[in-house]
């Protein structure tokens, strides 16, 4: 390429420095963008692609956007994987010698995003750092819209766990190093269960003692153990790479993240991506929805922090007994209190979402009416805080005592902004005159220059006699006297003429010209030191960061309590007992999330019990649609729900800790990751057998039913064998399944208990009784059901015909297998010869001939007179046997 202008030369330069960023190149009211950013971007936007003389007649390719609209459109280049710097100028152009310097002030992905339309009030938006070295990782991600920042470390299985711990994170962005990027496995499923923007950040960023002089400088500290992370190495190193890329992306210091919350994911409930998925803990299945999930059961939270708390409650259940019943404890003095907790829940509705607030102020993006709205909220603590302070509860209390009320934030807010400020933050009028003296003085010098042009007209109509004279303003000449052409002879001398219209001329003396550029100074003045109060106040909010961060964290919590107490009022849900002997005892237990779909307490409950002795595994077996997979998942909701510290749905409910829940729920492939149905279905239940302990909790909603009847039977068998012996003893669980010959273990095996879901068969058809009860069923109705769905008479009746003959052949084969069976026995019981073995399977045959003419009968075109006759001639065979 020929020498390029000196305008592109910059642009190269900061280009060269942000390669694998869309660089928006601030030229006027513009962002331009060039060469193949500006074809990617042309396309992604669906804008106009032109061009711009770069050089000796050498055109760049180039599209732009207007500066006041570059919102969407950098959230549109987002959405689509891309990152974008945004260039501004950052000298004044007057002050300018050649070209304006210009450089990148921020670099906008999808983890960092604060501004965008895309973020969800009750959803964070997580930048994750995945660092793996050999068998170990560290995990830390941020949010940079509320500053939360937390950090974990894996040594052991480090794949499966970094999959299930981003299954609960959900990350919009993840950066990792070189090692983790050249695992394909891990790649690979990274990118198929997450769909997340993934990319390598600078290898040299992850070394032990780079991250721990960053982590030091940002949260100014002398020592990283102080947030846990003593020789917790692969926390350390994640968290400061994290913290790194924040840097090179952000540019402004963020002293909104000021901690780092290190947790082990041994203090939480495990679960892994499936089962919380199969869950529906936080989104449906299907559409990814809240909709239809525990939490659109469980949130009626009314600020977006307390939101975002309770959905991670839910992603974490507890698993320490003390710290369940403290909240559940609080939830029960709520339920019984209350109007008071209608009071507090009232008093949440005033907050604002005080988290990203304070995040719009240390990236600068905020304005007048949001601290306003800060200011809103604060004024509420002090209610809050009397209401909780009478309460009688040990958790409310010690939220009220921690919940520090913000007064001097409050009163320099309440003394300095108006109470009404306009939406921007340029035109002035956001500051009290109260507030600052000089304000003060600068306004009212502004206002005796307009009260002395006011009296000008007056005074001058009197000076000239000139009753029509006016006083006018206009944008161009500024302040003018304007008299009409007959009166221009009694135009005093001291007149000078400025424009001629039709029938009148203008005039300005220096005296008006002095008063003007007084006024407009003024004005322009005001509106400087408007900024510049408006920015020490939010420098003096900077300072308090920590404390509101600290008041906003205790108004989440106090949000989430009353959400779960308030919807266990509604909802009529119960307190559970919580146990450490393993006995799961639930009386009357229902779905929460089908239960509050169907109307008119449709819903039926049902009583669970299991324990670590002669109840470990309940088999279900029912119809089709008989309602085992809901009354399997309600038994894990249910003591999901109680680890959360949430009341359930039941009338009564002994809840045992559980370590981890599994589930293994319904056929789906995973063609992408290339896996079959079955392959998906056996991983799963791999993953079960290897990690279930005897704590676990585990659902198995059929097993072995994507392969031929026996291998499906025997692999269903096993399992159930190995969850019941020494390998997994205790671990509780449920076993769904149509092999009804799984039925035979209860009494063989111990702790396995047979189960069955009620159905009245009525005529041609059954109702659905959705009852559980004791035993085993008879069959599996799957014809009935199949009718129910709408499948054609003609095909149902054939499935009959088919199903009436496999019965009879497997009644036959049963009769052949015991008789083998029985000659077997014989031969090692009398060490019969093999002439006298041939002799039975001689006799063994000719039954057989019996047998296939039965088989080849079609009893559908069979009349009763053909039916006597074929029986005839059959009990005539029979008796030459
Ligand atoms: P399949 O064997 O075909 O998977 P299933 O026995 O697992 O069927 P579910 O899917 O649990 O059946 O339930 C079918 C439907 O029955 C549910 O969608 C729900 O609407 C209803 N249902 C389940 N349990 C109950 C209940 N206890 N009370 C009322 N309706 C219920």
């Amino acid at each position: 390429m020929s020498k390029l202008t000196p305008m592109m030369q910059q642009y190269k330069e900061i280009k060269d420095k942000h390669k694998d960023s869309i660089l928006f190149f601030r030229l006027g009211d513009f962002y331009e963008m060039f060469f193949d950013d500006a074809i990617i971007s042309s396309k992604v936007l669906e804008i106009a692609l032109t061009g711009r003389n770069c050089g000796q007649n050498e055109k760049a390719p180039m599209c732009g956007v207007p500066f006041h609209a570059a919102e969407s459109y950098i959230q549109k280049l987002i959405e689509n994987g891309y990152k974008v710097a945004i260039c501004e100028q950052v000298e004044d152009p007057a002050l300018a010698k050649g070209i304006v310097k210009r450089d990148v002030i921020r670099v906008i992905t999808p983890g960092t995003v604060t501004n965008s339309k895309s973020l969800e009030d009750k959803k964070n938006n997580y930048l994750c750092c995945l660092y793996t070295k050999n068998n170990t990782a560290g995990i830390s991600y941020v949010d940079v819209t509320t500053g939360q920042f937390y950090t974990t470390d894996i040594n052991e299985n480090i794949e499966t766990l970094i999959i299930d711990e981003l299954a609960k994170i959900q990350p919009t962005e993840i950066i990792c190093n070189e090692e983790l990027l050249n695992n394909e496995n891990l790649t690979a499923l990274l990118s198929t269960k997450f769909h997340t923007y993934i990319n390598k950040y600078e290898d040299y960023m992850y070394e032990l003692n780079n991250s721990i002089d960053v982590i030091k400088k940002q949260f100014n500290i002398a020592s990283v153990d102080g947030f846990g992370l003593k020789e917790r190495n692969g926390a350390i190193i994640a968290s400061g790479a994290l913290i790194s890329y924040l840097n090179d992306t952000q540019k402004i210091s963020l002293n909104h993240i000021n901690n780092i919350t290190y947790y082990s994911n041994s203090n939480y409930m495990l679960m892994d991506i499936s089962t919380r998925r199969n869950l529906e803990l936080t989104e449906t299945m299907r559409n990814k929805n809240k909709q239809g999930s525990l939490l659109w059961v469980l949130d009626n939270t009314k600020t977006a922090m307390g939101g975002r708390l309770l959905k991670k409650w839910i992603e974490e259940p507890l698993l320490q007994k003390n710290i369940i019943e403290k909240r559940l404890d609080s939830v029960e003095y709520l339920v019984n209190n209350i109007f008071l907790l209608d009071d507090v829940r009232t008093l949440l509705k005033d907050i604002y979402d005080m988290e990203r607030l304070i995040s719009k102020i240390v990236y600068g993006n905020c304005n007048a009416r949001d601290l306003i709205s800060l200011k809103k909220s604060i004024g509420v603590i002090p209610s809050m805080k009397r209401m909780l302070y009478d309460t009688d509860n040990k958790y409310l209390q010690e939220l009220e005592s921690s919940l520090d009320d913000l007064k001097d934030v409050h009163a320099l807010i309440e003394n300095a902004i108006v109470q009404d400020p306009p939406l921007s933050t340029k035109d002035g009028g956001m500051i009290r005159e109260e507030y600052s003296k000089e304000l003060a003085q600068i306004k009212m010098a502004a206002l005796e220059g307009k009260q002395w042009i006011s009296n000008l007209q007056e005074n001058e109509r009197k000076r000239t006699s000139i009753k029509s004279l006016k006083v006018g303003y206009n944008k161009v000449f500024g302040y003018y006297i304007e008299i009409t052409k007959s009166n221009i002879k009694f135009a005093p001398d001291n007149y000078i003429r400025k424009q001629t219209l039709s029938n009148a001329e203008r005039y300005i003396t220096p005296e008006l010209k002095e008063m003007e550029s007084k006024i407009l100074g003024a004005e322009d003045k005001y509106i400087k030191l408007e900024l510049e109060i408006f920015n020490s106040i939010k420098d003096s909010i900077k300072n308090n960061i920590k404390r509101i961060q600290k008041s906003a964290g205790i108004i989440s919590q106090l949000d989430a309590i009353c959400s779960l107490s308030h919807i266990a009022y509604r909802n009529n849900y119960i307190k559970p007992t919580i146990n450490t002997e393993g006995i799961i005892d639930i009386k009357n237990g229902k779905h929460p999330v089908v239960e509050k779909v169907l109307k008119d307490d449709m819903f039926v409950p049902n009583d669970t019990y299991l324990n670590n002795d002669d109840s470990r595994m309940i088999i279900i077996t029912g119809p089709n649609m008989a309602g085992k997979s809901t009354y399997m998942r309600q038994v894990a909701l249910i003591s999901l729900m109680a680890q959360v510290g949430s009341f359930v749905p039941a009338d009564e409910a002994n809840i045992a800790i559980v370590d981890r829940i599994f589930t293994r729920v319904g056929a789906s492939d995973n063609l992408a990751e290339g896996q079959s149905t079955f392959m998906v279905e056996m991983s799963e239940v791999a993953n079960i057998l290897n990690n279930a302990t005897k704590n676990s909790l585990i659902i198995l909603d059929e097993i072995g039913r994507g392969t031929s009847t026996y291998d499906g039977l025997s692999i269903a068998w096993a399992v159930v064998e190995y969850i019941s012996n020494n390998n997994l003893l205790g671990a509780k669980t449920l076993f769904a399944t149509h092999y009804h010959e799984l039925t035979e273990l209860e009494g063989k095996l111990n702790g396995i208990k047979n189960y069955k879901i009620l159905v009245k068969e009525q005529n041609d058809s059954i109702i659905f009784l959705r009852k559980i009860d004791r035993g085993e069923a008879d069959k599996s109705y799957g014809i009935e059901v199949a009718k129910l769905a709408g499948i054609p008479d003609s095909v149902i009746n054939r499935a009959k015909n088919i199903l009436f003959d496999l019965e009879k052949r497997d009644l036959n084969n049963e009769a052949a297998a015991t008789i083998c069976s029985q000659i077997e026995k014989k031969k090692i019981e009398t060490g019969s010869s093999s002439k006298q073995v041939e002799q039975i399977s001689f006799f063994n045959n000719k039954g057989e001939n019996i047998i296939k003419k039965l088989n080849s009968i079609d009893i559908a075109k069979t009349t009763p007179l053909d039916a006597l006759n074929i029986l005839y001639s059959l009990v005539e065979e029979s008796k030459k046997l």
